[in-house]
């Protein structure tokens, strides 16, 4: 029988709401979701054995309370591109947060939700024309642009837009720097509002963004202050500036180097250091609502065996008696069922790092079992038959056998947004819970 791994994932009781209410939405843990279906699963059921996600929409919630107790000043507008999952939408959408959407596709998205065009700001400063069209006709007035041919591009095809200049910030203490891509610099500011007031467009603020991943809550005082900088040459121009638009780059879980907390702790203060009441202040959080909302466990499908004295080079001297020997403790490659061309991708296109915990071991291939204490080193690799297609090379496990499973935390930003079906396997499924429906469940 399968032995299961101890799992914390609780409850706190809080608000309820969201997509609670659709049928498709159980109430139970995470933790039991997870052992549920990989050890009381039917056998005869094809998909018994797929990869798959367990979706918290109370994370989500939890995630949003915490927003608004530590930037009560600043509006969230959740950065559909993260994950557009409906239910992720549609549980933002009820909690009151705007989206930002980055394309014709993301702007449908938003509005399928029900979400107003005024609540959605078109983030994306190089926009293609039939899009802006698209914007113009759903009535989304609020976009972003960092170029002077974006420029005349909006005002040709939609006029009454509400242009919102993103500025270059230092991104060096982020993850994922946004500005060798887009961001104008200070220096071209004023040659960008004398260029929109030539075209008489309508400048409504600044935003900027300090790169998708920031690990230094400082960079978000900075660009506070540059900012504020932005927001003296629109005076200078003729401009009342009445947007700050701070961007992404919240850290979506714990594991990123700085925290939260320590963000607001220099953001919020920073805002009201710079800025008056009677400017709105918004955001673009992405990573923040959904990181830790997702689990996904994987099965391991297949394994090899690597015996430690293949990795001694074979000229190595054999002097050395505390060297391994044939007896050795092997190490092993694990196959498993979701990889680099699925969610995984995230380790190429998010820089992500990712562990893997046991989920389940002891199935019905164990035929060598060590006990839990013992791990070993191990590599995890996707199903594709690429190479390329590995999840780490330098894990630490206990033995884990064909048939057994593994699960990974913080799953849920940018992972299954990005994956593909490539070699004909499937995208993860997604089984959706909400812990705050139920507390203490
Ligand atoms: N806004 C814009 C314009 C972005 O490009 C991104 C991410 O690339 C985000 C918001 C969301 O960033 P994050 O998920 O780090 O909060």
């Amino acid at each position: 029988p399968f032995v299961a791994a101890k799992l914390h994932h609780g409850t706190t009781g809080m608000v309820t709401g969201g997509a609670a209410a659709d049928p498709a939405v159980c109430t139970r843990s995470v933790g039991s979701i997870l052992q549920g279906r990989v050890i009381d699963y039917d056998a005869a059921d094809e998909q018994a054995e797929d990869a798959f996600f367990v979706a918290d929409l109370g994370e989500i919630q939890r995630q949003h309370a915490q927003w608004n107790k530590l930037l009560p000043r600043v509006e969230p507008f959740y950065a559909v591109k993260c994950n557009p999952n409906k239910m992720v939408l549609k549980t933002l959408a009820s909690l009151g947060t705007g989206f930002d959407c980055a394309s014709k596709g993301e702007i449908q998205m938003a509005l399928d939700q029900g979400m107003d065009a005024s609540k959605i700001i078109y983030a994306n400063p190089c926009k293609q024309i039939s899009h802006i069209r698209f914007a113009a006709n759903a009535g989304v007035r609020m976009m972003t642009f960092d170029n002077a041919d974006e420029l005349r591009k909006i005002k040709m095809c939609h006029p009454s837009a509400l242009m919102v200049l993103r500025i270059l910030t230092d991104d060096s203490r982020s993850i994922c720097k946004l500005g060798t891509k887009f961001g104008a610099s200070m220096s071209a500011v004023p040659h960008l509002l004398a260029t929109a007031r030539s075209l008489d467009m309508e400048v409504i603020g600044i935003s900027f963004h300090v790169g998708s991943g920031c690990f230094d809550a400082s960079a978000f005082g900075e660009a506070v202050a540059l900012a504020r900088k932005a927001f003296d040459h629109g005076t200078a121009h003729g401009y009342t500036f009445r947007l700050l638009d701070v961007g992404g780059g919240f850290p979506g879980n714990n594991a990123s180097g700085v925290g939260f907390q320590e963000i607001a702790a220099i953001l919020g203060p920073a805002i009201d250091h710079h800025f008056g009441p009677e400017v709105r202040v918004i955001a673009e959080p992405g990573r923040y609502y959904v990181s830790s909302a997702f689990t996904l466990a994987v099965n391991v499908i297949a394994r090899r065996v690597v015996s430690r004295d293949a990795m001694v080079p074979a000229t190595a001297a054999v002097t050395d008696t505390t060297a391994p020997s044939r007896d050795d403790h092997p190490s092993y490659m694990y196959y498993v069922n979701d990889g680099m061309y699925g969610s995984f991708n995230c380790l190429t296109f998010d820089h992500a790092v990712v562990t893997p915990q046991v989920l389940a071991r002891g199935g019905q291939f164990a035929h060598k079992q060590y006990g839990q204490d013992v791990e070993f080193p191990c590599s995890v690799w996707g199903p594709t038959c690429d190479s390329i297609d590995c999840i780490g090379k330098n894990f630490s496990l206990p033995e884990m056998n064909v048939g057994d499973w593994l699960h990974f935390d913080n799953m849920g930003a940018y992972t299954m947004c990005a994956a593909s079906e490539f070699n004909g396997f499937k995208k993860s499924a997604i089984v959706y819970t909400n812990t705050e429906a139920f507390p203490g469940h």
